[in-house]
């Protein structure tokens, strides 16, 4: 019954005595309200009148802004489920939880940029049938090189080594209904131990991609890798920022009009297991699954965490243990963290387009990136960055809206109503994302506890 109550309130929304960030550019607007008819903004301006029948809301004191596009998430992995036995019915108990977790921390929109077919189907399958939850784009099944990054930390994903691999593969993502591709130029977080395309293969993917009207997203974290990912590859988005950047880089990106997401994350959620305390943030406990936070919570995860990731890096280097602390302590994150936030504004400065992507669930040995609040926190992290909370807000709704060729992203009438009512004003101080009263998705107004009702 309550759902059909909810579905009845979905006809007509009407939002008072708002204040309005459209996300269009425009200044911000005091005191204007907005009526949703179904799932669309049907008209924007002060005193509307409600239609017969429509929930009212008044929302003094808060903020409408747009819906959150998270634009490198990974929603087939669970955070942590390296170091659990999940039952494939615990699996899609999860997977529904985390949906759900989006919407509750206020991203009406994602992007998982590495996703297999059969996991992309049960994705797929779980929405259709009804499970609230954002819209959900991919880029499909990754691949790289033979031995190369990411299929030498996850095999699964396949290699190309010739054209006509490189025509079948891409085939096989279109079938997947991906919005572009993804493929890697990674030597190695630490010393070069993977290979990279040769010529050829870059041609192929450059053009096949070219052909299929498809962008290539590249995962290259180093300022010469994400040269030749721009080059070679004709990448026009880069999932990751470089952690150190070149006066070239920055001139070449920016020339390239190429989108560099943030995932900050990865690096200031590893921090976690020094400072437990974080897991008690209140909204990690109103949406992350219990099973997840006792992982994070886990001494013995957080050092096996700190081991695989260093003999992941370092191969066949004796580190365990001693090694693996020397790299993995809260100054030295600390200090990679500055270095990657340099290298973002060097990129904003540059003209260089900025998009929010928090990299959840990458990979299943990482317990802290946790499906939601680490999005919010992503946002968070750019404005400890140095940019400013309009900057965060644009690289987390027009930006990725352009990018991805989507409606979503700015709140006009006529357009899609995915957006968010925050107590406070996000632009003095972002964390009032933290103060979400309502996700509206597709003209769905729910508080983030009734999102989270099972
Ligand atoms: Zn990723």
């Amino acid at each position: 019954m309550l759902l059909l109550a909810s579905l009845a309130f979905a006809d007509d929304l009407l939002l008072t005595h708002a204040r309005l960030w459209d996300g269009t550019g425009a200044p911000v607007r005091e005191d204007v309200d907005v009526l949703i008819q179904g799932d669309r903004i049907a008209a924007i301006g002060p005193d509307l009148v409600a239609p017969e029948g429509a929930r009212v809301l008044d929302i003094s004191g808060a903020t409408v802004i747009p819906g959150l596009i998270d634009s490198h998430v990974h929603l087939s992995m669970s955070p942590g489920a390296a170091w659990r036995s999940d039952s494939p019915e615990q699996e899609d108990a999860s997977l529904r939880h985390h949906l759900r977790a989006y919407l509750a921390c206020g991203v009406t929109t994602l992007l998982d940029p590495a996703v297999l077919p059969d996991a992309q189907a049960r994705i797929d399958a779980t929405l259709a049938s009804g499970a609230p939850g954002p819209r959900y784009l991919t880029l499909g099944t990754p691949f790289s090189p033979p031995g190369g990054y990411v299929q030498a930390v996850i095999p699964a994903f396949p290699s190309v080594a010739t054209k006509a691999e490189v025509e079948r593969q891409l085939d096989a993502v279109v079938a997947q209904g991906v919005v572009g591709i993804k493929t890697t130029v990674e030597e190695g977080f630490g010393p070069r131990i993977w290979p990279t395309y040769d010529d050829d293969v870059a041609d192929a993917i450059r053009t096949g991609a070219a052909a299929r009207g498809l962008r290539v997203y590249t995962h290259a974290a180093g300022p010469r890798e994400q040269e030749r990912a721009i080059t070679e590859l004709g990448a026009t988005v880069l999932v990751h920022p470089p952690e150190r950047h070149s006066a070239r880089l920055v001139e070449l990106a920016a020339a390239s009009n190429v989108y560099e997401m943030t995932t900050l994350s990865i690096l200031d959620s590893m921090r976690m297991g020094w400072r437990p305390e974080r897991l008690d943030d209140p909204l990690l406990h109103l949406v992350v699954p219990a099973a997840e936070l006792a992982t994070a919570r886990d001494p013995a995860v957080v050092r096996g965490f700190e081991d695989t990731m260093f003999a992941t890096v370092y191969p066949g280097v004796p580190g365990k243990g001693l090694l693996a602390r020397f790299g993995f302590n809260e100054r030295a994150i600390a200090h990679r963290l500055a270095r990657t936030n340099r290298a973002l504004r060097a990129l904003r400065d540059a003209g260089v387009r900025i998009v929010m992507g928090s990299d959840s669930g990458n990979w299943p040995i990482i317990p802290f990136e946790l499906h939601g609040p680490t999005s919010v926190r992503e946002v968070e992290l750019l404005v400890l960055a140095g940019f400013s909370p309009e900057e965060a807000l644009v690289s987390a709704t027009r930006t990725p809206a352009r990018m991805l060729g989507l409606e979503a992203g700015t709140l006009q009438p006529g357009r899609i109503a995915d957006l968010l009512v925050v107590d406070g004003d996000p632009l003095a101080d972002v964390r009032a994302l933290r103060s979400l009263r309502y996700t509206v998705r597709g003209g769905q107004a729910r508080t983030p506890a009734e999102w989270m009702e099972p």
